[in-house]
């Protein structure tokens, strides 16, 4: 006989922990409940004004934001210079304050929660620019397997995913594969960054991408390095554009 102090069955916090999952009742930013029209995001809209949220204007190339005096936009000096094989980036918002605080939290996200939040944000507000980006199919950026397993998230796939259901494109998240160990890129300037990932991914052999429009996701957008190594093999490939999504773009250095 079970007694009063007996835990109660693992599958109770299995079904409730799959019930929030469903419907997630509280903020996932400040943990408050959610009122009834806040629940689609699963953030309400005290945290949601907090975000920062990209609503400048931005070099369409790299996503960062472009100086601009007496309201005549200057050329970016972000990307100047590199040679980024995407056609284009679009992000969410900037690596700073509280969204920064919410993207990494996707890193070791495993149910998903926090991620596909950012996903639906994204959805909401780029929904317009990306749909008429008339995309043939999702993909994410693929990440190394021992980085997969001490996170315990593949927040980039998970992106990638909610994203082509919203789009009603097929997601290939495993089209790109990493084929090389490549050293940290941490100490190395812009152009050995470059050079550095050169050869390290290459698109799987089953798929046929011949002028296919192709989308890229992922978390965090520094030098666009990796986006762009990504976007080189997809070229190759045969696909005819590219354009790279990420939830946050770094606002400045890298
Ligand atoms: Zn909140
Ligand atoms: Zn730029």
């Amino acid at each position: 006989m079970p007694g009063p102090l007996t835990k109660p069955p693992w599958w109770r916090d299995a079904l409730s922990a799959g019930l929030d999952l469903v419907f997630p009742a509280k903020c996932i930013a400040c943990y408050r409940d959610l009122a009834d029209g806040q629940r689609e995001l699963s953030l309400c809209s005290d945290c949601e004004t907090k975000l920062e949220l990209i609503d400048w204007r931005v070099c369409p190339r790299c996503a960062a934001p472009v100086p601009s005096t007496n309201g005549v936009d200057l050329a970016c000096n972000r990307c100047r210079g590199d040679k980024l094989r995407f056609d284009r980036a679009i992000a969410l918002g900037s690596y700073e304050g509280l969204l920064r605080q919410l993207v990494m939290r996707t890193k070791a996200d495993r149910q998903g929660v926090v991620t596909r939040a950012l996903a639906d944000l994204a959805w909401q507000r780029l929904r317009e620019q990306l749909l008429a980006l008339r995309i043939d199919v999702v993909t994410a950026v693929p990440m190394h397997r021992w980085r997969r397993w001490q996170r315990g998230a593949n927040a980039p796939q998970m992106l990638a995913r909610r994203l082509a259901e919203r789009l009603e494109a097929p997601c290939a998240g495993e089209m790109l594969r990493l084929v090389r160990n490549v050293p940290p890129q941490v100490g190395l300037s812009r152009p050995a960054r470059f050079r550095n990932l050169a050869g390290e991914m290459a698109v799987g052999a089953s798929y046929y991408l011949a002028a296919a429009r192709v989308l890229i996701v992922d978390d965090i957008l520094t030098t666009g390095a990796t986006c762009s190594e990504a976007a080189r093999v997809l070229r190759r490939a045969g696909a005819a554009d590219v354009t790279v999504l990420v939830l946050a773009r770094t606002p400045a250095g890298g």
